[in-house]
C-alpha cells in the first residue's frame, strides 16, 4: 500500500511538472532550475555559464561578439570599447523583450547594433579578404514556424542581417549571395553603404599585418591552416543573437564579415542554416562563431537542436557536445537559448565576447570574465 502510494505521488508530481518541461529533457532542465544560484562549470578546453533560475522566465536573449582575439593585444581601450558595444546591444534587447517585442524582431535589432559597431566583425569595422576587401555574409531564423532568410559575399547593405529579414519576408527563398543580393537590398528599399564606411583603419592595419605574415611564412595555405592557435588573433569579433520572447517564440540571427585574409568568393558558416544559425521552437536557437569551416561540416547549430529533439539532451549537454566533443581545441563557441528558456555561452576558446540577459534579473556581459550588471 505505502509503495503504491509513493507511486502516485511521484505520478502526480510528474504531471505538475510536465507542462513546463515542453518537449525538453525535463530532469536536466529541471535540476538547473532547481538550483538556487548561478553554477559555473570550467574545463581544460571549454567555458561555459550554465544559468538557473527558480521559474521558467518569461524571457531570455544572449549574444556574441565572437569568439576570437587576444585579450593581450587589445588596449584597455579596446577591451572597454567592446564591453561597452556588448552592453549597448544588451540593453537593446532588454528593453525590446520586456515590451514584449517578437523574438526574430529583437534578434534582427539587436545584431543591427552589432553590426553598426565597428569592434566587431560585422557590417562596419568587418576583417577583410586575402585581396583586402571586405564581403559580408548573415542569416536570421525564427523557430515559430523555420522560416528563415539568409545572405552571402554582399558590400553594399548597411545591415546584411536586415536584408537576410527581407529574405525571408519578401522572397519565397531562403539564401541570396553576392551582387543580385545586394541589388534585391536597393530593390527592398534598405539603406546601402560604400566602402569607406564598411573598412575601418583597425581592420586595414589588421590586414597588413596579417599580410606581413603571410609573406613571411612563403607557403601556400593548407585545408586546416585556420585551425591554428596563432592565428586565433584573427577569428575576432563576428556576431550574434538567440532570443526566447514571452510567448515562447525562439529565433537566431549571426552576422559576419567571416575570416581575415579568406580567399575571394569564401563563404563560412554564418549565412548557412544549420551550421552557424539555427532556431526551432520545440528546441532551441543556437548562433555560432570560429573557424567556419569546422562548424558547416559539423553543421554545428541544427546538431544542437537535434540532439534536444532526438536523444533528450539538455541545453547544457547538446551545447558542451557540439564544443567540446566534436569541435577541436580553438576553434570557437555558440550561444543558445531553449524552449524553457535556459541559457548557453560556451567557447573553447581563451575568450568569447558575449552577455546573457533574462527577465529574472540575469543581466551580464564579459570578454573572459562576466561584468555583472548594467552599465549605470
Ligand atoms: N564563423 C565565421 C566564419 O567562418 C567567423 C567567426 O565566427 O569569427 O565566417
Amino acid at each position: 500500500m505505502a509503495i503504491l502510494k509513493i507511486f502516485s505521488f511521484l505520478l502526480s508530481a510528474i504531471a505538475i511538472t510536465a507542462p513546463f518541461s515542453g518537449c525538453q529533457p525535463s530532469t536536466s532542465n529541471n535540476e538547473l532550475n532547481s538550483k538556487p544560484k548561478e553554477t559555473t562549470v570550467n574545463s581544460t578546453n571549454s567555458h561555459t555559464k550554465l544559468v538557473s533560475t527558480s521559474s521558467k522566465p518569461r524571457w531570455s536573449i544572449a549574444i556574441h561578439g565572437g569568439a576570437g582575439g587576444d585579450l593581450d593585444r587589445w588596449s584597455p581601450q579596446q577591451r572597454q570599447a567592446r564591453i561597452d558595444g556588448l552592453q549597448r546591444a544588451l540593453s537593446k534587447g532588454k528593453s525590446m523583450l520586456s515590451n514584449s517585442a517578437n523574438a526574430i524582431d529583437v534578434a534582427e535589432a539587436v545584431v543591427r547594433v552589432l553590426e553598426d559597431d565597428p569592434n566587431f566583425n560585422a557590417g562596419r569595422g568587418a576583417v577583410l579578404n586575402e585581396i583586402g576587401e571586405y564581403s559580408l555574409d548573415a542569416s536570421l531564423m525564427d523557430g515559430s514556424d523555420l522560416s528563415c532568410g539568409a545572405v552571402a559575399n554582399i558590400r553594399k547593405s548597411k545591415n546584411p542581417i536586415s536584408l537576410a529579414r527581407a529574405v525571408r519576408d519578401k522572397t519565397p527563398h531562403v539564401f541570396l549571395v553576392g551582387d543580385e543580393a545586394d541589388a534585391f537590398g536597393i530593390e527592398a528599399a534598405l539603406p546601402t553603404e560604400t566602402a569607406d564606411y564598411f573598412k575601418t583603419q583597425e581592420q586595414i592595419d589588421s590586414w597588413n599585418e596579417w599580410r606581413k605574415r603571410q609573406d613571411a611564412k612563403k607557403n601556400t595555405t593548407s585545408r586546416n591552416d585556420h585551425n591554428k592557435p596563432e592565428d586565433r588573433l584573427f577569428y575576432l569579433g563576428t556576431v550574434g543573437c538567440v532570443v526566447m520572447d514571452d510567448q515562447g517564440a525562439l529565433a537566431a540571427a549571426t552576422s559576419t564579415g567571416g575570416l581575415l585574409g579568406k580567399k575571394y568568393g569564401r563563404i563560412g558558416d554564418t549565412p548557412i542554416i544549420g551550421a552557424g544559425t539555427y532556431a526551432n521552437n520545440k528546441t532551441c536557437a543556437v548562433s555560432c562563431t570560429g573557424i567556419g569551416e569546422l562548424f558547416i561540416r559539423n553543421h554545428i547549430a541544427s546538431a544542437v537542436s537535434s540532439r534536444l529533439e532526438f536523444l533528450n539532451e539538455s541545453l547544457e549537454q547538446a551545447s558542451r557536445y557540439a564544443i567540446e566533443k566534436t569541435l577541436p581545441v580553438d576553434s570557437g563557441g555558440l550561444i543558445a537559448v531553449d524552449a524553457q528558456g535556459n541559457i548557453e555561452t560556451i567557447y573553447n576558446t581563451p575568450i568569447m565576447a558575449r552577455g546573457q540577459a533574462n527577465s529574472e534579473g540575469l543581466y551580464r556581459v564579459g570578454l573572459a570574465d562576466w561584468v555583472d550588471g548594467e552599465p549605470k
